[in-house]
């Protein structure tokens, strides 16, 4: 706790009178921001830090590789599918973008399975990329196959969100652009989806 508490006194020392009247305009008008971002919660792919954005430009949600389950309107608490609902439907943002990220635990408790000690909720929560595993079978290499799992984890995610009615629908109309992207970090290398299906380094 001690270096959290250190980080916010340097962030109030510092940080905070740099961006204060931001964050007032923020406070006073609401957010806006233009662009949804689903990453992993890895502690090493941090989308603010990799796209340098400020307060007020992302709307962020966080999860166990980077995953977008079915659309699935049945009373059950669906954390990503209600930061979801609120990016697009209430704060109706531009685009959307789904980011893997390489060295995945999340993809690599997919093609190995989960820890025996987190199975509560881990194990159902991964299997929505059930389909990936299948797909990846073929590649002998284990690096190659976490890559592959990787990419392909991205590709189901942002065929899942075409399964929500009210994302299918902006993005038929050309109101919302869905975009998958993959970040290195080992490298620092962003790779976007193309519509080829290839990732291609930005
Ligand atoms: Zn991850």
């Amino acid at each position: 706790m001690d270096k959290m508490i250190e980080g916010y006194r340097r962030f109030i020392a510092q940080g905070w009178p740099a961006r204060r009247a931001l964050f007032q305009d923020l406070a006073e008008h609401g957010q806006n921001p233009r662009a949804m971002i689903v990453a992993c919660a890895d502690s090493r792919v941090d989308p603010g830090m990799i796209f340098d954005a400020g307060p007020g430009e992302m709307f962020v949600v966080r999860n166990v590789a980077n995953l977008i389950p079915p659309y699935a309107p049945d009373g059950a608490q669906h954390a990503t599918s209600a930061a979801l609902e609120f990016g697009v439907r209430v704060l109706k943002v531009k685009d959307l973008v789904v980011m893997g990220h390489a060295m995945c635990g999340g993809v690599r408790a997919l093609r190995e399975g989960v820890p025996d000690e987190a199975t509560d909720f881990l194990a159902p929560w991964i299997s929505v990329a059930r389909p990936v595993r299948a797909k990846v079978l073929r590649c002998t290499d284990p690096e190659e196959a976490q890559e592959l799992a990787e990419q392909e984890v991205v590709k189901l995610s942002l065929d899942n969100l075409m399964t929500f009615p009210w994302i299918a629908e902006p993005v038929r109309a050309g109101a919302l652009n869905l975009h998958g992207m993959c970040f290195d970090i080992r490298s620092g290398a962003l790779e976007v989806l193309h519509t080829d299906g290839m990732f291609l380094p930005v």
